[in-house]
C-alpha cells in the first residue's frame, strides 16, 4: 500500500506500511534533537476533540509544531464548538476543510471519523471514536513494542483490563495480524471480555487468543503485559463499573513474577491498575510509550502531507 490518504481504522495498515512508518519514526527521533525540520511549514492541521485527552491531542500538535507546521485546536469541541449548537460531525468537517490541510478527529460515536473522511477532500486522522478504535494508538504501541525488544514478531501478549470498552487494545489486537507468531492472552473481567467482532477478525487472520482469568499465572512468561483502564464514562451502570475495577493490578508482587526482560504498557491515563511503585522499574515503558507517540506520529503527518 501507498500512504494512506485517510487513518480511520487498523484494518487499513499492512506489514509494508508498518515497517515504513517504524522507519520513519526512528528518523524524527534526530529530526527532534537537531531542534525540528520546516518539512511541513505552510501547512496546517486542525484537532476536534470531542472527548477528553492529553497525550493523543497535545503529541499530534507537538508532532506538528516539531516538523514547522501550524496548529488549530479545539479542544472541547463538544462544548465550544457548534457542536453545542447542532451541527453534525460532517458539517463540522466540510468547515474544517476550509481551514486546514489534515483534520484529526476524537469523537464519543462508533464511526465519527470515518463519517467525516467521508465529505472532505483532506486526510482525516480517527483519533478516538467512542469504544470503536483508536488506530494511531496502535501504531505507537506496536512501534513501542519494537523499541523496546527490538522484534514485533514472536511475542507473548497479554492485554489486560477494560478489553471490551477499551478502543486502544482492541486496536492493538487487531494490528497484531500483521505480526509472526504471537501468543495472545485477554484477562478482563468477565463484563468486559474482549468483543465478537475482534476476536472474529482474529479467528479469520489466523492469530490465535485465548482468555486467562488469572493474571499471576500469565506474567512470568509474558514478553509484554499491556495493561488498560476500565473505561468509567462508558458504562451504562456504577455497580457494572463495580465489579469491573480493581481486580487486575500491577505492583512490585507482580514485577518480581515477570521476566526480566519483559515490558508494562499502559496507554494512559491510569487510575489504580498500575501502583506507582512500578514507575521506577526499568521494565516499566508506559512513559516511553507516551513519548513515543510524537515521532510515530510526526512520521504519520510526514507521510500524509508530503
Ligand atoms: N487514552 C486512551 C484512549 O483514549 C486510553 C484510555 O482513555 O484509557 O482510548
Amino acid at each position: 500500500m501507498g500512504a494512506p490518504r485517510d487513518i480511520l481504522e487498523v484494518r487499513q495498515f499492512d506489514r509494508p506500511f508498518l515497517e515504513e512508518l517504524f522507519a520513519r519514526a526512528d528518523g524524527m527521533r534526530a529530526v527532534i534533537a537537531a531542534g525540528g525540520s520546516n518539512r511541513l511549514q505552510g501547512r496546517i492541521m486542525a484537532t476536534l476533540f470531542f472527548e477528553p485527552s492529553t497525550r493523543t491531542r497535545l503529541s499530534f500538535e507537538s508532532a506538528m509544531s516539531r516538523l514547522g507546521g501550524t496548529v488549530l485546536s479545539a479542544e472541547y469541541a463538544r462544548e465550544t464548538s457548534s457542536a453545542a449548537k447542532g451541527e453534525t460531525i460532517e458539517d463540522t468537517a466540510r468547515i474544517v476543510e476550509a481551514y486546514a490541510d489534515v483534520i484529526v478527529i476524537r469523537h464519543p460515536e462508533v464511526g465519527a471519523a470515518a463519517r467525516a473522511a467521508a465529505v472532505v477532500d483532506v486526510p482525516v486522522i480517527n483519533a478516538g471514536d467512542g469504544p470503536h478504535e483508536h488506530p494511531t494508538q496502535a501504531l505507537l504501541d506496536l512501534y513501542t513494542i519494537r523499541s523496546e525488544l527490538g522484534r514485533i514478531d514472536d511475542l507473548r501478549i497479554a492485554l489486560v483490563g477494560d478489553l471490551k470498552y477499551g478502543r486502544a487494545p482492541r486496536s492493538l489486537a487487531l494490528l497484531l495480524t500483521q505480526c509472526r507468531n504471537i501468543e495472545l492472552v485477554f484477562v478482563s473481567p468477565p463484563n468486559v471480555r474482549m468483543g465478537e467482532d475482534v476476536t472474529a477478525a482474529l479467528a479469520a487472520a489466523g492469530l490465535p487468543h485465548r482468555e486467562e482469568s488469572d493474571l499471576a499465572a500469565v506474567l512470568p512468561t509474558a514478553d509484554v503485559v499491556y495493561q488498560t483502564r476500565i473505561q468509567h464514562e462508558r458504562f451504562s451502570s456504577e455497580e457494572d463499573y463495580q465489579a469491573a475495577r480493581g481486580r487486575y493490578i500491577i505492583d512490585a508482587a507482580s514485577l518480581r513474577s515477570m521476566r526480566p526482560d519483559a515490558i508494562v504498557m499502559h496507554p494512559l491515563p491510569r487510575v489504580d491498575e498500575i501502583a506507582p511503585e512500578v514507575d521506577a522499574d526499568p521494565r516499566a515503558a508506559y512513559f516511553r510509550q507516551a513519548r513515543n507517540g510524537v515521532y510515530l506520529r510526526m512520521a504519520l503527518l510526514d507521510m500524509l502531507l508530503t
